[in-house]
């Protein structure tokens, strides 16, 4: 099918790509196709896709079933705005709210970014129509990436993304993450109070309660290094916000439909949000569609305000019905074949064979949520320096080289770049996720 070679391709690359994240790459990975776990490139290379893409090919690679649902919707109806409705818009704001377990209303959009945006949106809408206008600023957290739009990125907490871009939107805010391996509070867990939790009502406080419409966060850190909270830090958060009236946003674009090992992340942790935002493993990554989840009540609001109180935000390819049809298979597919269990049992089997590198002098914890997994690279154990740029690119070059994808959070800046990330797909089977570990054995054992 690939005609032309790797060269001739490379040559057009340069020529008219801008990459993300960087406008010049020398050597990208060319993908032609993929299968179950696996993506072979122009020449013909295998690769074990050990972060699905961008965290998102939640179902695998190649399901027939989704493409066919897509194609059946495009022949039917391949257009329709959401100012009006359609029947697969309909069926997957059901199965969405079906999934969290309670009333939600579900907004479509396009991405992780825009599904945020109308989070904050609806946020601050829903105070003002509650006689409440001076509620705008939204709380989130150092490390957290919530997408690259101004007011998403603004609610990023990680200022090298930012600062070239800066001002962003105004009216945001970051407390300290939940980070027990290197905690911003200098406690330890199980002596700490959870200070992580409770400097939000602290910040509420001195930020003045009146003032604050919402905190946003991920139920775990994922692309900020895979920070862990501990099990009663999300119950607490959510105490707090009920306390002062502040609405609890919860980002599932990376946790969410079954990476956790849950429908969704917060799941875990038996929260209710007010606001849940989704995006990537809603399509497992074949089509561009995500979703905000209102809880009815907070929606009704929007319904009972009348004339000029509706929600003012619209966009022309958000909840496409091509999109939603296969949104909707996806996560059919994934309840029928068991999927979230088994995204569970691959989390905790690969936790279990990464002990094989855990007493690696570089290795200084390794942390995992679900089918996610960080393991956090360190030049000395005893000081937990971070480890050098070098040593962190060898570790991906050696597993590259040996056909195997791995991530990295965040970018090259002191002790923010030294976190290697896993999250293969649900379709990995027990001999890829053996091949998986054995890359990463022998990967540092180069070091
Ligand atoms: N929120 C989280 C937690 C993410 O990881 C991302 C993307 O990586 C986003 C939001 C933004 O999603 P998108 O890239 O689809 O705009």
């Amino acid at each position: 099918a690939h005609t032309e070679n790797k060269e001739s391709l490379l040559e057009k690359d340069r020529t008219y790509m801008w990459h993300h994240m960087s406008p010049y790459n020398p050597n990208p990975m060319i993908a032609a196709e993929s299968k179950g776990a696996w993506v072979t490139d122009v020449e013909g290379n295998v690769y074990l896709d050990g972060m699905s893409g961008l965290w998102c090919v939640n179902i695998g690679y190649g399901r027939q079933e989704l493409a066919e649902a897509a194609y059946e919707q495009l022949k039917t109806l391949a257009y329709f705005p959401l100012t009006q409705s359609h029947v697969p818009g309909i069926k997957l704001a059901e199965k969405i709210s079906e999934w969290l377990g309670d009333e939600y209303r579900v907004f479509f959009s396009n991405s992780g970014s825009e599904a945020n945006e109308v989070a904050f949106k609806i946020a601050r809408q829903y105070h003002q129509q509650k006689g409440q206008p001076s509620r705008y600023k939204i709380v989130s957290r150092y490390r957290a990436y919530h997408g690259n739009s101004m007011g998403a990125l603004a609610a990023t907490g990680q200022g090298v993304r930012k600062h070239k871009y800066e001002p962003l939107a105004p009216g945001f805010l970051h407390v300290p993450p939940p980070y027990c391996y290197r905690c911003p509070f200098g406690k330890t867990y199980g002596s700490c109070n959870l200070e992580c939790a409770e400097v939000y009502d602290q910040v509420i406080n001195w930020e003045c309660a009146e003032t604050v419409a919402a905190v946003i966060m991920e139920p775990t850190i994922t692309g900020g290094g895979v920070i862990v909270p501990p099990p009663e830090y999300l119950p607490k958060v959510r105490e707090i916000c009920d306390k002062h009236g502040v609405l609890l946003i919860i980002d599932e674009v990376i946790c969410g439909v079954g990476r956790s090992g849950q429908k969704f992340g917060h799941q875990n942790f038996g929260v209710k949000p007010d606001i849940v935002t989704m995006a990537k493993g809603i399509t497992s990554g074949y089509l561009p569609l995500s979703a905000t989840a209102v809880r009815a009540g907070i929606a009704d609001c929007f319904n009972e305000a009348g004339i000029n109180q509706h929600f003012r935000h619209i966009n022309t390819f958000g909840g496409n019905p091509a999109a939603c049809a296969l949104a909707l298979k996806n996560m059919e597919l994934i309840e029928e074949e068991g999927l979230i269990q088994r995204a569970e049992e691959l989390g905790h089997a690969l936790r279990a064979k990464l002990s094989v590198i855990e007493d690696h002098p570089n290795v200084g914890d390794i942390r995992s949520f679900g089918l996610i997994c960080g393991i956090e690279m360190v030049e000395n154990r005893e000081t937990k320096e971070p480890a050098a740029p070098d040593k962190v690119a060898q570790v991906i070059g050696e597993c590259k080289k040996r056909r195997m994808i791995i991530g990295k959070n965040g970018d090259t800046v002191p002790g923010f770049h030294n976190i290697l990330t896993l999250a293969p797909p649900f379709s990995t089977t027990d001999e890829d996720l053996d091949f998986l570990v054995r890359v990463v054995k022998e990967s540092f054992d180069t070091l």
